[in-house]
């Protein structure tokens, strides 16, 4: 796996738990989304009661896990985490919620995928601190109600959209988190190369947050393999990461000057050669580049939809004046195509 944007937890990153910051005023940007939760989290805890459900939608990598912790930590509570997938059966979720300690806070990762039967007991669990359980078999059989502690759910998601919309409902608080700009990646790079111990010159840092994707993960990634060109590549000897070796690196990394790795720029280029500039579905598209639909749509496009180099439109996906541009490719042989 060459992406450096994948989404995965790898185990290198488990290694390198000290990086994620554990109060909200260490999570640097997204500073309206960190001012709106201070308040709430201030309030429930004023009130001594567990904080309103929280809703976190965005693209991956961006801080959705690191904020849930983070929110437990500010609201003194215990920590639980699971993502949906792993929620198969109502009995995985009910043998979690009955295990919940009185206001503590329950992280699902990727919400949009539990099953309905799970989802409907999250239902009652998230609006009546209930669930349903069924006890017996057959004709025996019967509903009791178990009363469960008082918790706050965070659910985050890459799909908002593909939510339920009665589960969406439940959820008292909502954001939406947006790449991050490029002077708080700086941040997050230097925050993290001090962490790290590794001196890295301002030249350097500008260059690794341009092309970072608006990606906090990703910045870390590419710091990670910076230090390492720097490490065995630098002239300097002290393993400092140097512009001219963030250069030299994202060149052999195949990564431009916008952050876009080289699968970006085939599923811009496959567009433009053969789809006539767009639209294309997004399944064809997925099929034609050799991708799965999931890490296209997750993955690939926000990005490039982001940063002005493709379009979602109703009839399918489609390249911008700028793609065409950033690939050299002339208006000639557009129409030659
Ligand atoms: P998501 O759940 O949105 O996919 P995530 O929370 O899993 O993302 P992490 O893997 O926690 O993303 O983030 C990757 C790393 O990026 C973290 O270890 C942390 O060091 C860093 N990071 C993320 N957001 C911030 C931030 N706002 N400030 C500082 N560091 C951050």
């Amino acid at each position: 796996n060459d992406s450096f944007l994948r989404g995965d937890f790898t185990a290198e990153d488990e290694k390198e738990l000290s990086l994620r910051p554990a109060t909200l005023g260490e999570f640097l940007g997204q500073p309206s989304l960190k001012e709106n939760l201070s308040v709430f989290i201030r309030a429930a805890r004023e009130r001594g009661e567990a904080l309103d459900h929280l809703f976190l939608a965005g693209p991956p990598g961006l801080g959705k896990t690191t904020l849930a912790g983070i929110v437990a930590a500010e609201m003194k509570a215990e920590f639980k985490a699971t993502s949906a997938p792993a929620l198969d059966k109502p009995k995985d979720l009910a043998g979690i919620l009955t295990s919940l300690t009185e206001n503590s806070v329950f992280f699902i990762d990727e919400i949009h995928r539990l099953k309905p039967v799970v989802e409907e007991m999250l239902y009652i669990a998230m609006e009546d601190n209930e669930i349903d359980w069924v006890i017996g078999q057959g004709p025996a059989a019967r509903t009791i109600r178990i009363q469960i502690p008082h918790f706050t759910l965070i659910g985050a998601t890459t799909k908002a959209g593909q939510v339920a919309g009665p589960l969406y409902s439940r959820f008292g608080i909502s954001f939406r988190m947006n790449f991050y700009e490029t002077a708080d990646l700086e941040k997050i790079i230097r925050r993290t190369a001090g962490i790290l111990e590794t001196s890295v010159t301002p030249g350097a840092v500008a260059r690794l947050a341009m092309s970072a994707r608006g990606t906090p993960r990703v910045a870390n990634r590419l710091l990670k393999r910076m230090r390492d060109f720097a490490q065995i590549l630098g002239k300097s000897g002290d393993g400092t990461v140097t512009e001219k070796i963030v250069e030299e690196g994202l060149g052999r990394l195949e990564i431009d000057e916008y952050g876009l790795e080289r699968l970006d720029r085939q599923i811009l280029a496959t567009i433009i050669s053969r789809y006539n500039g767009g639209p294309v579905g997004a399944e064809t598209l997925a099929i034609s580049v050799g991708e799965a639909i999931e890490s296209l749509e997750d993955f690939y496009e926000p990005y490039l939809i982001q940063r002005g180099f493709l379009q979602r439109t109703p009839r399918g996906r489609m390249v911008t004046d700028l793609a065409y541009e950033h690939l050299k490719i002339e208006a000639g042989e557009r129409s030659a195509d």
